[in-house]
């Protein structure tokens, strides 16, 4: 059955990321998915699998950590000349034939693509998988100016029709198991297509065979097609997506207009430079030597392929990121996922948890840095961690996210503080008072031990109020001896001996 109807093919959005703000904080919603434990066991597997994979197929490059330092110089001398690389790559696209759009948040970025698709005249458009169109949240903007975006890949199509929340930055279903994926096909796909066949059972290859009945009529119809960018190559105009299962492959080719969202850090300066993340990104990501298609187009070919190119390059947040030497190495993040499938804490929780698009630990760093260190959840996510450092050990452009993390907790409780005298650096300063002379330490323990017996202690001095309740609530605070080593040697020895 193929509906034909354009109001009804509408796919009810899932629940926008940007609500996502408004969650509870990180603990919170770990807590609640801990609670389920078929999500447990799903994430146990997958993560378990991808990392076994990767771990062999890394094993066999001799050279891994000379291209992983070779990725992290590359990057950082792009980040450096940013502007520059960027400037280079929208001539380099115009000469190709390609129209660039410049946007600096979600809000113009969703404007120009409707606006695009408005003006072909189209109802519909396929998508690419991309990172950058969730975090813009295009599928809701599209669904509200009357557009349907039908996500190809397959897991983002599990996500789509299950209206659920991806939770993985490559594989977005992986909290859903083979019977909850075949649920969601028999239940959802007839009413926006052609259906899961009668006889579907949850083997991969059947679940495989119906999504690719269902979606090969949306890749025939489609006029327009969205995409993201694995990279932007400035020097020649080329972008490049890698994927796995020949959708955005479908995508790139067939319709006549191709629309393509890109986030400025995905600039590099040349196209050797490919090399290098071209063998760092299927084995950190998927676990495999070489991913099955790695597209490339440099604006338009006459008669090959879309005839209208347009490159939308996305700021939204960036160049702030950018402008904190601290921060700055988060936007060298290739989204391979490597660091989400070693973390110990994302295999429990999953992604839902981090209320981001991007979750695990880059999430943890890029997610406050791009939407601000504002709300509940924002400056939850840097105590996401446990800080084991395994996420940079896996890291194919080293990210250092265990630093970054503590500087980002420095930058919540500077900001919790609100201008506040620091306490710490205080407590310290006194305590250093108090141990560099005998006498000022009599003095203090002098006025302990009155406070003692205001208080009424006799046996421990603590807990204490605040501001030093934080630190005596958990620990011993013993009480001052009645009489310091000094006073008891002067009262019990002769003057010879004193
Ligand atoms: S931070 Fe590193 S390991 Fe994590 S997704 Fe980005 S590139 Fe991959």
């Amino acid at each position: 059955m193929t509906v034909t109807d354009p109001a009804a093919r509408r796919l009810t959005p899932a629940p926008p990321s940007g609500t996502l703000i408004g969650m509870p904080a990180f603990p919170a919603n770990a807590r609640a998915q801990l609670d389920n434990p078929q999500l447990r066991s799903n994430l146990r597997k997958a993560t378990g699998t991808i990392r076994a994979k990767r771990t062999a197929h890394v094993a066999e490059v001799a050279e891994w950590e000379d291209l992983r330092l070779a990725a992290e110089a590359i990057k950082n001398r792009t980040l450096r000349h940013l502007d520059t690389y960027l400037m280079q790559l929208e001539e380099s696209l115009q000469r190709a034939g390609a129209t660039v759009h410049w946007a600096r948040d979600a809000e113009e970025a969703n404007r120009i693509v409707v606006g695009l698709v408005r003006a072909k005249g189209a109802d519909e458009v396929v998508k690419v998988k991309s990172m950058a169109t969730q975090e813009i949240e295009l599928n809701e903007a599209l669904e509200e100016a009357g557009i349907a975006a039908w996500e190809t890949d397959l897991a983002e199509l599990i996500v789509q029709l299950g209206h659920d929340r991806p939770s993985h930055i490559l594989v977005p279903a992986i909290h859903r198991n083979r019977s909850e994926v075949k649920e969601i096909f028999e239940r959802e796909m007839h009413q926006y297509g052609t259906p899961a066949p009668d006889t579907l059972t949850d083997e991969p290859a059947d679940l495989a065979g119906a999504a690719r009945r269902h979606l090969r009529e949306k890749f025939l119809r489609a006029k327009v097609a969205v995409s993201g960018a694995n990279f932007a190559i400035a020097e020649t105009g080329t972008l490049v997506v890698v994927e796995s299962e020949g959708n955005g492959r479908m995508c790139l080719t067939l319709p006549e207009t191709l629309i393509s969202v890109v986030g400025i850090e995905k600039t590099l300066p040349t196209f050797a430079d490919l090399e290098v993340f071209l063998r760092l990104l299927p084995r950190s990501s998927t676990g495999e030597r070489m991913n099955p298609y790695t597209s490339m187009w440099t604006g338009v070919t006459p008669g090959d392929g879309p005839q209208d190119v347009h490159v939308v390059l996305v700021d939204n947040g960036r160049t702030k990121v950018l402008a904190d030497p601290e921060g700055r190495p988060a936007l060298r993040c290739i989204r391979c996922s490597a660091c989400l499938n070693i973390c110990p804490v994302y295999e429990r929780v999953g992604g839902h948890a981090y209320g981001s698009v991007y979750p695990g630990p880059i999430g943890a760093v890029l997610t406050p840095q791009l939407r601000g260190i504002g709300s509940d959840i924002d400056k939850s996510l840097p105590y996401a961690s446990t800080l084991c450092g395994a996420c940079f050990e896996v890291c194919p452009v080293r990210i250092p996210i265990p630093d970054m993390l503590v500087h980002l907790r420095h930058k919540v409780a500077d900001k919790k503080r609100r201008g506040r005298p620091r306490l710490e650096p205080t407590v310290m300063a006194a305590g250093s008072w108090a141990f560099s002379d005998h006498t000022h330490l009599e003095k203090v323990e002098g006025l302990a031990r009155i406070a003692a017996t205001v208080m009424g202690r006799t046996t421990h001095l603590g807990p204490l109020p605040w501001p030093a309740a934080p630190w005596t609530n958990a620990r011993d605070l013993p009480m001052p001896p009645r009489e310091s080593f000094r006073a008891w040697w002067k009262k019990n020895r002769s003057e010879e001996e004193q």
